[in-house]
This record gives structure tokens, sequence and C-alpha cells, in this order.
């Protein structure tokens, strides 16, 4: 597969960049850079997988499924973690469909690998639980925004959540955002156009371009700073005396 010359394989993983020396020399010769294309599904719902993966330059987006083919975002794993550390300690299935936002690369290492190395490498376990416990956190967030909060401030929370993720550029049409929302398309359509008539984003067909945070910031409901909150006790305040 031909990966554009822009999207840099010389980034790392967020995730293995924050391990120390000695943790990473242990992980590093199990891993496989891979090149995903977007929309290329790595785990599927009530199956098991065969590799984790740790995004380096996409995001995964993960889904649940409901009856009558509908599916709603609950969570996005980016470069700063992992897809099965969970799922590897437990042998236990998948619960969601994961798939790439975009193309891009992403290390691969084998489950029953990961299982060994979480198991024998202390501060690696430490990391990866840290970062289930803030995946649980980003998916009860997103349940209780989207019970309590306005269309309007849940995209611009949900863009704003992409944008660190995957950058201001964001190859996403209507159609894909009204299914990670859970909501019709034409009440997409008229958030977007309001944001878009205020200078926060600016969207053309297939590509939403944020062009003011502090706009995206100011639409939001918030939840986007929460969820980073979330990432920051867990990592920031928990690793600072390690
Ligand atoms: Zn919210």
């Amino acid at each position: 597969m031909n990966i554009p010359a822009d999207i840099e394989v010389a980034r790392d993983s967020e995730f293995l960049s924050g391990l120390g020396a000695e943790a990473r020399k242990l992980i590093q010769p199990h891993l496989n850079l891979v090149s995903l294309e977007a929309g290329a599904v790595v785990a599927r719902p009530y199956s098991k997988i065969e590799k984790a993966y740790f995004p380096v330059s996409t995001t995964f987006v993960v889904d649940i499924e409901l009856k009558n083919d509908a599916s709603f975002t609950t969570g996005l794993i980016g470069s700063d973690g992992l897809l099965g550390a969970g799922m590897a300690l437990d042998d236990r299935v998948s619960l969601y469909s994961v798939s790439a936002l975009s193309i891009g690369y992403a290390y691969s290492i084998a489950v029953q690998t990961l299982k060994e190395l979480l198991l024998t490498v202390p501060e690696f376990r430490k990391r990866a639980l840290a970062y289930e416990q803030y995946f649980l956190a980003q998916v009860q967030q997103t349940a209780a925004c989207s019970a309590l909060h306005e269309l309007s401030g849940r995209l611009s929370s949900w863009l704003l959540r992409l944008q660190e993720l995957a950058g201001d550029e964001l190859s996403l049409t209507q159609s894909d955002i009204s299914r990670m929302l859970g909501v019709r398309r034409t009440s997409i359509t008229e958030c977007a156009l309001e944001l878009q008539r205020d200078g926060a984003i600016d969207y053309r067909r297939g590509e939403i371009s944020i062009l003011s945070k502090r706009k995206l910031v100011k639409a939001s409901c918030g939840c986007h700073a929460e969820v980073g909150d979330h990432f920051s006790r867990l990592f920031e305040e928990s690793f600072e005396d390690d």
C-alpha cells in the first residue's frame, strides 16, 4: 500500500516513548511497524484479537455496534495509547469494533508476546493499566456527554479531541461524524454550518479544517477538557514520582 510521503514514519508512539529506556529495550524487538488504510478494522466485536497495536500516525476509533446496523463511537485511541492490553492480560474478546480513522502507521505486536511483556515488565504494565483506566474514563465521559449535553457542544468537544490526536486537518464526512455521535446527519450539518459561520472550522466535502481552537473551546460542552484532565491525573501526576 502506498502511504503519502507527508505521513511521517519517523514519529514515534507517544505511549512507548514515555517508557524508560530499559523497558523500551525489552519491548522494541517485538514490534512491527505496519501501515493501515483509513477504515482498516483492527478488532471486531466478540472476537479475540491476534495483534495488539500502538498507534503512531493514525488514530483508532472505538465503536460499539448496536442492533439495526447502528453504531456509536465510545472512545478514541491515539499515539498516547495502545489497543489490547486488557484483552491480552485476561484472554478476553473485544467488545468493540476498532478501526483506523486515517491512513497511517502503528506498531503491532502479537497478543501472546504482549501478555508476557506485561507480566514481566512492571513499568510497562503500570502504564498500560493506567491507559486502560483512562480509556474507561473516556467511555464514561462520552456516555454522560451524550445523555446530558447539546449536540453543538458535543460536536465541538469531539472535534477538539480529534484535533489533539489527529491534527488540524480531518478527513471526515458528515456521515462519519453522525455515525460517531449517533445522531442524524442533518443535525450534524446544522451544527457544522454554525461552527463554520463562526469561523471555528472550515468544512469542505469530506475535509474539516480546524481554524480556531479558541472558538471551538468556547462552543464545546467542556467534555474535551474533562477527558484531558483524566489523562493528566492518570499519567502526568501518577508517573511524576517514578
Ligand atoms: Zn459533553
